[in-house]
């Protein structure tokens, strides 16, 4: 059995099948079809109106900046952008939705086909969409601990979604969890979802089925809710293939069903039956006309677009000759990159740069939490700054060492590197008799060690070192103490 299996936790026999139905809640100011708020938070029922609240001779208005997001979507994920589409009610009576019905898309989504590539274990996986539709989302139910009362909050009510669904291509938890990243990664790019998982603005249904493994035939999926961050989904599913697995395997017979996922006992467990797309009746809502999609809307969506991680991630390997990995972290996030490229701009040390802002500066966004933000504005240093700082490590101004602490004091004081330097006289000694100066001392000072090196302990050579650095208070040129040091032991 291979490590992919056991991670999958089918086992040898069995294989997993898994395709996502991604929710990503929109950007817009405004929500999908009337003009209330579409924030997240606010008292219960604030932002709501007439519309958003079912009331009944009500007419709704569509956002016209939805059909954009959905087109910038569409056109990152090579879609086909239908020209004409259709809004669709999906009946169903839970008190989330006052008017009983949902506004979706169900047989002409606004987009169609597609698909993403995902990094996998250091290969690319291309996993295809199936379409991208846009709906409304539903109001929340908030149940009292006591389970006496419900309360129903409208205030998400009609905040626009678009919902991805892919096709059932994936078959691993760290495949999901890869592509649902990847997917994350992309929207937070175009500007259109903030891809907080935990705030729900992200939420990912999983379906699972398992087969015999090397069988073509799908097995019987059950879909899983209720994950609310990157972990839960991939351990989710991983639970869901085991007992799928363990369920064949005794003989018995997967269920259609929908299962939600208890985070605390780290199981699914049955919620209903699935429902089938008749249930709900689906048709197309005379409130709305059809949605038309012109050449020109596209093309126009089509230029607003920025370079997406794809191409960055490419680019970034290409002409600046960085790593795979460098080029992945980096183009994780636009702003990163964004930043990673502006430290490139005021010195152009592309390696150099990456590992500072993969390391010390991504270290202190984490420390500081800006992480969860959709857009870094508050970078712990300027990048103009850190390209000046490696721009002194590279004219020899200053060791590697003491950049980091130039380092610390820019993050303390927000001031420019050449300035600390001159200020607090760190600037790197690279004259040699000074240097060799410091060398006679610290030789001097350990005649019992200087012998020990010339009988044959080639490693106390890092010990002089070390006491060399300590008597010039890290600032002479390692690589000069190194070689005068072995010039004088030898
Ligand atoms: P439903 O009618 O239950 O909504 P769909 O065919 O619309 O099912 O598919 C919904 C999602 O389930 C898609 O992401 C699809 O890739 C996935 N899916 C469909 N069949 C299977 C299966 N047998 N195993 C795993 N995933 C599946
Ligand atoms: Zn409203
Ligand atoms: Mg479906």
């Amino acid at each position: 059995m291979s490590a992919v299996d056991r991670s999958a936790g089918a086992g040898a026999t069995y294989e997993a099948v898994i395709g996502l139905e991604v929710h990503a809640e929109l950007l817009t100011a405004s929500k999908i079809f009337c003009g209330c708020p579409a924030i997240f938070g606010g008292a219960p029922n604030q932002h709501t109106c007439p519309v958003c609240l079912g009331m009944p001779g009500v007419l709704p208005v569509l956002n016209r900046r939805v059909v954009e997001f959905a087109i910038r979507a569409g056109l990152a994920a090579h879609c086909t952008i239908a020209p004409y589409s259709r809004w669709a009610r999906k009946n169903y009576f839970y008190p989330d939705l006052a008017k009983g019905y949902q506004i979706s898309q169900y047989e002409l989504p606004i987009c169609a086909g597609g698909w993403l590539d995902v990094p996998v274990d250091g290969t690319t996986k291309r996993v295809r969409l199936t379409r991208i539709h846009m709906e409304e989302d539903t109001g929340k139910n908030i149940h009292d601990a006591h389970g006496s009362e419900s309360l129903v909050d409208f205030n998400r009510c009609g905040v626009p979604l678009l919902e991805i669904v892919s096709e059932p291509d994936l078959s691993s938890p760290a495949e999901a969890g890869a592509y649902l990243r990847a997917l994350r990664t992309l929207v937070r790019y175009l500007g259109i979802c903030d891809g907080n998982m935990e705030e729900g603005s992200f939420r990912c249904d999983a379906n699972v089925s398992v087969r015999p493994r090397g069988t073509i035939a799908l097995g019987v999926k059950a879909e899983v809710k209720n994950m609310n961050s990157f972990r839960s989904v991939e351990k989710a599913i991983a639970y869901e293939i085991a007992r799928q697995a363990r369920v064949l395997e005794e003989g018995g017979r997967v269920v259609q069903e929908t299962r939600l996922w208890d985070a605390d006992r780290e199981e699914t467990r049955s919620m209903r039956s699935k429902e089938s797309a008749h249930d709900y009746r689906y048709f197309p809502d005379p409130d709305l006309p059809p949605l038309l999609v012109s050449h020109e809307l596209v093309a126009e969506v089509g230029r607003s677009m920025p370079e997406l991680p794809d191409a960055r991630r490419t680019r970034f390997v290409a002409s600046l000759n960085l790593p795979e990995y460098d080029a992945e972290v980096l183009t994780s996030r636009r702003d990163l990159a964004d930043y990673f490229e502006a430290v490139v701009a005021a010195h152009p040390n592309a390696k150099a740069a990456s590992n500072w802002v993969m390391g010390d500066v991504l270290r202190l966004v984490k420390e500081r939490k800006l992480d969860d933000a959709l857009v870094i504005t508050e970078w712990p240093v300027a990048a103009a700054h850190l390209g000046e700082l490696i721009a002194l490590i590279d004219e020899g101004a200053i060791s590697g060492k003491i950049a980091k602490t130039v380092f610390e004091e820019m993050v303390a004081t927000g001031e420019a590197p050449r300035a600390i330097v001159a200020a607090r006289g760190l600037t790197q000694v690279s004259d040699e008799g000074a240097i060799a100066a410091a060398i006679d001392g610290v030789l001097a000072a350990h005649p019992d060690k200087v012998a020990d090196f010339r009988a044959g302990k080639d490693k106390l050579l890092g010990f002089f070192v070390g006491q060399v650095m300590k008597a010039t208070a890290g600032k002479a040129n390692p690589t000069l103490v190194n070689r005068l040091l072995v010039e004088k032991l030898r």
